[in-house]
């Protein structure tokens, strides 16, 4: 059999590229379908399964710079079903067994598999899942994750397991500052986590900001999987909040609906619900094949991918002249919008991925993050044109330049038209100055007509107000309102302007941090690097990266100007008016809301004294609620939380 002998290899190809290299070069659904494909064959034709199937192991692999690890109990993967009839097909089976089966339904978390060993209550161990037998010590890794207690609150000794995880948010901030460092980016959370666990620097883990949950309690004495979840939260570990005790499998395909429906609100990836006979006397009897217990399955989600045709590769200058290829695509739907181009990320990937002009390609969109082709579809491939990179600038010719080390090309010339209209747009963005009205067609027009060419001619700008007036599309109201915003921004605190100013690895959470210490950007302009190398999270990259852009003269003409022009160079900080309906108060926010960012409402209720947490308790003042709230609008109705609706919070906000 021609096809499972090409199958094997692809798959196998394709788990060390996942497991060993943390780089996986096509998305998991279509590994998902290679892989029924094989089971499908092996199914047909068992006696010609080959011995090194991906069907018969566990994916993983040792790599030899860690130590092993022999578990004592297996640890397995999961066996997957992807829709009704196999979940009811599950069921069936199970109740060969046990006739009156109930359920533990649980997120199935897309994180990184880990066995955690303690000795009289001390951690003493941690190791990933390797092979299923053997995997790796990454205990001294494990260690920096805040979420995992080093010591219990009883002293026993115990064997427990979970997954790793980075939440959306930190997996979005890794990512931006490995682009702008040159670094090539992780694909997903889930890689992005085994990568980080996987170092040999601890202090690289512990910079990753990984959490953990723990689900598996392997030689547990308990009678029922529900009660060891419950001792495990008595003994410290942090134990997912949503899981849920079904009383029969239709209960656990309404938990499935749920979170298909919500699984976009949470602040981690998950990729399905995995379903557990709770009953834990029963397993030995349900059994095992090699790889996964026969008791407990995974459901896996449909993917997020849409499948559509690549027309044309073209390339765009980001302000610190970085080029992206971009593709641009027969326009498709995806998540209630349509895409029509998506970010390719450089070189590198394109060739990596082997994509090509012509190819159908899988596209992902995931919440607010650019849709990006994640891969190809090479059974569709026909009449097709190689991918070639540019050497020159699109805009203004300069030839392009790649630094050592770096994987990204860059439009270096200083006077690139690009390259300065993406840096206003980014001075006068949400994040940065926050200016209203200067948006990204006017910046553009404004650079054309000549009107801004830096950061300071935007406070000149209401020296040319009858020019203006005149241009189309404008009028006296309008432009009086930008020279209005514009005027206000000078008193942004050093945070804004320190961010607005673009300097490469600077986001606006790090600018806050530097503003915080530096109180200004005199004294910011004078730091040494070994000053700035000290303070925590700021690292060799980003202080060599400040040093040098405040060596550059050009850069501190330009500060001088924006000074003279009035702007605000120190941190104000928080302004906090207290005010007793929030001083004080705790509130928590789900769902989501197209007035206003989680952000801004954060900030809002902080300026007023109060504070915002993450899950509801007794202790919650209030909860507020947008669309497609989570579990928290349940936990409020139930525990009688006042909540505020989205007609509320616009009052409160003063939006009409
Ligand atoms: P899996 O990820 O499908 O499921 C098993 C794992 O789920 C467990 O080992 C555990 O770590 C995790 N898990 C998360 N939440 C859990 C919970 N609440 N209870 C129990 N376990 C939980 O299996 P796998 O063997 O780790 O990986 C196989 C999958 O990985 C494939 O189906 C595919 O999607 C992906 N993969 C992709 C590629 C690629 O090239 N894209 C290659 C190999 C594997």
């Amino acid at each position: 059999m021609n096809r499972m002998q090409e199958l094997v290899d692809l798959l196998n190809k394709y788990n060390y590229e996942y497991y060993t290299l943390d780089a996986p070069s096509i998305s998991d659904a279509e590994y998902d379908r290679l892989m029924q494909e094989l089971i499908v064959l092996e199914k047909k034709y068992p006696d010609k399964v080959l011995q090194n199937s991906p069907t018969q192991k566990i994916g993983g692999q040792i790599i030899s710079e860690f130590d092993k690890v022999v578990h004592n109990v297996g640890m397995f993967s999961l066996g997957n079903v992807f829709n009704e009839e196999e979940i009811l097909d599950f069921d069936k089976k199970i109740k060969k067994i046990i006739h009156n089966v109930e359920y533990v339904a649980e997120l199935k978390i897309d994180g990184m598999g880990v066995s955690l060993e303690y000795k009289n209550g001390i951690l003493f161990q941690a190791s990933t899942r390797g092979d299923g037998t053997v995997g790796e010590d990454i205990t001294h890794n494990v260690k920096t994750i805040k979420s995992i207690p080093l010591k219990l609150n009883e002293n026993v000794d115990i064997v427990v397991r979970g997954e790793i995880y980075m939440s959306k948010k930190s997996f979005e901030e890794l990512n931006s500052l490995r682009k702008e460092s040159g670094q090539s980016l992780f694909q997903n959370p889930r890689n992005a986590a085994a990568g980080s666990v996987r170092q040999l620097d601890s202090s690289i883990t512990a910079s990753r900001k990984l959490d953990a949950f723990l689900y598996h309690y392997p030689l547990t004495p308990f009678k029922t999987h529900y009660e060891s979840l419950e001792y495990m939260k008595k003994l410290g570990f942090k134990v997912n909040p949503n899981i849920r005790l079904c009383k029969n499998i239709y209960e656990v395909i309404d938990y499935i609906n749920k979170w298909t429906e919500l699984r976009n609100t949470l602040p981690y990836e998950i990729d399905g619900v995995v379903i557990k006979v709770n009953d834990v006397t029963k397993y030995d009897e349900i059994g095992y094949t090699a790889k996964v217990p026969k008791w407990a399955t995974a459901y896996k989600f449909p993917a997020q991918l849409v499948l559509t045709k690549l027309k044309d590769i073209i390339f765009t200058v980001g302000r610190t002249g970085m080029i992206t290829p971009n593709a641009v695509l027969e326009p498709v739907k995806i998540m209630g919008s349509t895409v029509s181009r998506a970010t390719l990320h450089n070189e590198d990937y394109v060739l990596n991925k082997d994509i090509k002009i012509g190819d159908y390609v899988y596209i992902k969109k995931a919440g607010d993050v650019i849709p990006e082709v994640v891969s190809v579809e090479l059974n569709r491939r026909k009449d097709v044109k190689d991918f070639v990179m540019i050497h020159k600038c699109p805009i203004c010719g300069e030839y392009l330049t790649k630094p050592d080390g770096f994987v990204d090309s860059y439009c270096l010339n200083e006077e690139c038209p690009a390259r300065n209209i993406e840096k206003l747009i980014h001075f006068v963005s949400r994040d940065a100055m926050n200016i209203e009205g200067l948006g990204e067609r006017i910046i553009e027009d404004f650079y054309n007509y000549g009107f801004i060419k830096d950061f300071s001619d935007i406070y000149n700008l209401k020296n040319k107000k009858e020019e203006l007036i005149e241009l189309e599309g404008f009028g006296n109201k309008s432009v009086n309102n930008i020279l209005e915003n514009i005027e206000n921004s000078k008193n942004n605190s050093m945070e804004r302007l320190l961010f607005a100013l673009g300097i490469n690895g600077i986001g606006a959470k790090k600018a806050k941090l530097i503003s915080k210490q530096f109180s200004n950007i005199e004294d910011l302009s004078k730091a040494q690097f070994d000053e700035l190398n000290d303070i925590k999270d700021i690292g060799p990259i980003l202080s060599k990266s400040i040093v040098e852009y405040f060596r550059n003269e050009d850069n501190l003409n330009e500060l001088q100007k924006l000074k003279d022009a009035g702007v605000n160079f120190s941190y104000i900080g928080k302004k906090i008016e207290m005010d007793e309906e929030y001083a004080g108060k705790k509130f928590v926010i789900t769902g989501s809301f197209d007035f206003v960012s989680r952000k801004e409402i954060k900030e809002f209720i902080e300026n007023k004294g109060g504070y915002t947490s993450e899950s509801v308790s007794k202790k919650t003042n209030v909860v507020i609620v947008g669309k497609d709230p989570g579990k928290k609008y349940e936990d409020a109705v139930n525990l009688n939380i006042p909540i505020w609706n989205e007609e509320v919070l616009k009052s409160k906000l003063g939006i009409m």
